[in-house]
């Protein structure tokens, strides 16, 4: 194993790739990942992999619409032969209360204020999109065709083999043990197979970020929580859009392969790194859907897993650096929706690294805005 680099990325999910190329691409010198199991075997290979520009802060919606641009023509953009099956097919948010319509209305002002092209759909036009929804309770709903999905594995592998031919060293089956420092300083990282002499560490742990945060001393606001997910035998294509309903806590789509993949969020799952899957979840979660696309009652299921979302205090990611410990990077606390906006967070986390200008503003996104009382909380969550 290398002895020395000049930045060690921990963690192998999508985003530590996509840091690690943007860093290599833009000059870092010797750039390391580091993961523990697999590249994508933490939340990147367990998401519902969708993707969407439609978002309740102009923050959200940035970061989206940018990586959607950039997940639109990804394997060209990294040089590499690699299908990531980008796949626009819209998601459909349908409203069941008045304050989600009052909601999902100023949404949408945000949305198209920023070249988002969401709109409003009546009942009746939600029937022209999915024309198998009930529309029990549908007092209308948002729609944007821009949002769809892509495959999670091909995106973080795209991003690995492109870091790697800019000479990015990627070791996986490598857990980071601990991380020496001395006087607010990062000295090493240690592992099984050896120690990597550093200054820098980009910590991309995802639900394991909080952990790895107080190896150096520092305590992220992160924590861990279990969201569940199943898949259906493959069907013939009859469900274009993702249908995400915040009153039902839960999204639905159709695969390019023909499967349907859905999940719910639990209000009170607590913190936890518990990723068994369980009988409860599948009860409650043919229970709603079919409520909302009552066909979906006649599929057979055929695999259930979970995975952790990082969540952070406002839902919205840490980027940067924490003043405690000089030169230690974090990139996590995405909520459940950092797989869609890891394109534009890579770029973010290599320019913030190397003290170069950001393409965004990222002041709001260091990890001291919880004790300012700063938050952006971002209200279109499963
Ligand atoms: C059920 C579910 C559905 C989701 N659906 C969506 C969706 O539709 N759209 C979307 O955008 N997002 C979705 N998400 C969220 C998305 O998966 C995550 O936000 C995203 O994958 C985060 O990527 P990451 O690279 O930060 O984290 P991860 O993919 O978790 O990667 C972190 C990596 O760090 C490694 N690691 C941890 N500790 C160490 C250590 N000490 N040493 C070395 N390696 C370590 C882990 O093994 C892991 O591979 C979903 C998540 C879940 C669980």
């Amino acid at each position: 194993m290398i002895k020395s680099a000049d930045i060690v990325v921990i963690g192998g999910g999508v985003v530590g790739c996509s840091t690690a190329y943007n860093l290599a691409k833009l000059g870092a010198g010797k750039v390391v990942v580091l993961e523990k199991k697999y590249l994508a075997s933490g939340s990147t290979g367990r998401c519902g992999a969708g993707m969407r520009v439609q978002w309740g802060t102009e923050t959200n919606c940035l970061l989206s619409r940018e990586s959607v641009k950039m997940l639109s023509h990804l394997p060209e953009m990294l040089d590499v032969n690699i299908d990531i099956e980008f796949h626009q097919s819209g998601y459909l948010l349908p409203a069941y209360t008045e304050s989600m319509v009052e909601q999902f209305k100023k949404n949408l002002v945000l949305q198209n204020s920023l070249d988002i092209h969401a709109k409003w759909l009546t009942p009746e036009e939600c029937l022209d999109v999915v024309p198998f929804m009930s529309l029990k309770g549908v007092l209308g709903a948002t729609f944007c065709a821009e949002d769809g999905h892509c495959n999670p594995f091909k995106v973080t592998e795209a991003y690995a083999t492109a870091a790697r031919n800019l000479g990015v060293e990627i070791y996986t089956n490598t857990e980071v043990l601990n991380i020496e420092s001395k006087n607010g300083k990062i000295l090493s990282v240690h592992t099984a197979s050896g120690d990597i002499a550093t200054n820098t560490i980009v910590n991309a742990a995802g639900g394991y970020s909080k952990q790895v945060g107080r190896m150096v001393g520092v305590e992220l606001p992160i924590f861990p929580e279990r969201h569940e997910i199943l898949v259906t035998e493959p069907v013939e294509p009859t469900l274009g859009p993702m249908v995400m309903s915040f009153y039902h806590n839960l999204y639905c789509q159709q695969s390019p392969h023909g499967s349907f993949i859905m999940g719910l969020g639990h209000p009170n799952e607590p913190e936890t790194f518990n990723i068994k899957s369980s009988w409860q979840f599948l009860c409650d979660m043919a229970e709603r859907v079919v409520e909302i696309l009552p066909p979906l009652a006649r599929l057979n299921v055929i695999r259930q897993w979970a995975g952790l979302y990082d969540m952070s205090p406002d839902r919205t990611p840490i980027l940067g650096n924490t003043p405690a410990m000089e030169r230690f990077f974090t990139a996590a606390g995405f909520s459940g929706h950092g797989f869609m906006i890891s394109p534009i967070t890579g770029q973010l986390m290599a320019e913030i690294v190397l003290g170069k200008p950001t393409t965004f503003p990222t002041q709001m996104f260091d990890a001291g805005r919880f004790e300012r009382g700063e938050l952006f909380k971002e209200p279109l969550v499963v």
